[in-house]
């Protein structure tokens, strides 16, 4: 077989290297592995014995063929497909995952973005790549190597360069070193929460122009008190963009958002009406009461439809009392006393998921240990978003399709808050 030039193929025929790449991965038999461009399988070949199951991508028709012979079972799957066209998604019931790839360099960045971008059950990356952009992934302040790449991809993974490659490990030869890239997830408060989509974009405007002064690229809405945002955070008032560590552009994120992430809420002094067992109100009890002492309460979930039938499902953030990180319905909220549940549903999607659109009731789930002692009214909407979503309360969201939550829920109802759960059941029934 020929190699393809324009498929970046390049084999790796080193076996104390491959082997030693796929040992980074850290494999264990409940993982479920994803490599990206397996070509005739020097990798895959180590990989395989050390997961439970396996997702091959190979665009190239003759090696997936080959690929296909040598190891398709029934727990090793090969896609002949572009990587980019893999619906990332349908990962989400199969997690933990590891992605492993020595990816052709014309489209590392895009596939790396395409499979590690929010949310993702994507758990620990390894990847061969061009050098040049490892060190860019890697890099830290004052080195040319630092910019947009290396804060955007190190907000979220703790990234290793672990081993540079001379062009003679592979076949043919490149004319280029390569490098293995670790990327493992970072600790959940490992680093100030902030808006990720702020980040990226505030990051993009300070290295628009590297040799420029920060404060002459950060637009004008903090030009007027540049020097006390500059001592607060501790940079010299003249810095540029590549002097700030990541932890002070996060900390710049959320200094120049108007709503700051809450890292805790005082939610404990909230209060609901407390029902009795045909929910009907007998008197009001805080927040903190009715989960200590599990008093039938009230509560409201709504399932956001956009226009091919997916459902929106948030993913709860890591600070939250209750269920926190789980995945749950796109928009909840209790029935504070005195309310209803109607207003407190139209009320709850523009207070979560930052949108109005009508709400319609689809039914009443009489309160229950998995619904967290709540009677619930369950609502529907339609809406495509895009959200803005309530960073204290949520940490993402997509929109997924039915069949795919219904698979997940089935293989790791750990993912779920129990109340989604029930929901999901009561609404496909
Ligand atoms: N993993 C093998 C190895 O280490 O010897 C092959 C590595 S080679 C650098 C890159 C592989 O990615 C090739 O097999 C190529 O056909 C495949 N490939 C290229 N573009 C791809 C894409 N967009 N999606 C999936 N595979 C791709």
């Amino acid at each position: 077989m020929r190699p393809s030039k324009s498929l970046g193929q390049n084999f790796l025929h080193d076996q104390n290297l491959a082997r030693w790449i796929v040992e980074q991965l850290e494999l264990t038999p409940q993982d479920h592995l994803v490599e990206i461009g397996p070509g005739l399988g020097a990798l895959t070949q180590f990989a395989l014995p050390l997961c439970k199951s396996a997702t091959l991508i190979e665009k190239d028709r003759r090696l997936a063929a080959f690929l296909r012979e040598r190891f398709e079972n029934d727990r090793v799957e090969i896609l002949h497909r572009d990587a980019l066209q893999f619906d990332v998604r349908e990962l989400f019931p199969r997690a933990p995952v590891k992605l492993l790839g020595n990816l052709p360099y014309y489209v590392t960045s895009p596939i790396l973005f395409h499979f590690t971008e929010e949310p993702t059950p994507v758990e620990r990356v390894v990847i061969t790549t061009q050098r040049e952009f490892a060190e860019r992934l890697a890099g830290g302040p004052d080195t040319n190597d630092y910019g947009v790449l290396s804060l955007v991809v190190q907000r979220r993974w703790r990234v290793k360069l672990a081993h540079t490659l001379p062009g003679g490990f592979f076949f043919p030869e490149p004319n280029v070193e390569s490098a293995v890239v670790v990327l493992s997830p970072r600790e959940p408060d490992e680093l100030e929460d902030c808006d990720g989509a702020r980040f990226n974009a505030l990051v993009k405007q300070g290295f628009s122009q590297r040799r420029k002064q920060l404060r002459k690229l950060i637009s004008a809405q903090s030009a007027d008190d540049w020097p006390a945002v500059a001592k607060q955070i501790g940079f010299p008032e003249t810095a540029r963009a590549e002097e700030l560590s990541l932890k002070q552009w996060i900390a710049l994120t959320n200094l120049l958002a108007c709503d700051p992430p809450k890292l805790a809420q005082d939610v404990h002094g909230e209060v609901f009406d407390i029902v009795d067992e045909n929910d009907r109100v007998l008197r009001t009890a805080t927040r903190h009461e009715v989960h200590t002492q599990k008093l039938l309460h009230r509560a409201v979930h709504i399932f956001v439809f956009n226009k091919a039938g997916e459902l929106f499902l948030q993913k709860r953030s890591r600070w939250k009392d209750v269920h926190p990180s789980r995945w749950d319905s796109s928009a909840a909220g209790h029935v504070n006393a005195g309310c209803d549940y109607d207003e407190t549903a139209a009320r709850e999607i523009v207070e979560e998921i930052g949108v109005s659109a009508p709400v319609e009731l689809v039914v009443k789930i009489d309160a229950c240990k998995n619904t967290g002692w709540e009677f619930v009214h369950l609502y529907r909407a339609q809406h495509d978003g895009p959200f803005t979503l309530c960073r204290a309360e949520i940490e993402c969201g997509a929109f997924f399709p039915l069949p795919l939550i219904e698979r997940w829920i089935e293989a790791r109802p750990q993912d779920f808050a129990t109340g989604f759960i029930e929901c999901f059941a009561r609404f496909r029934e």
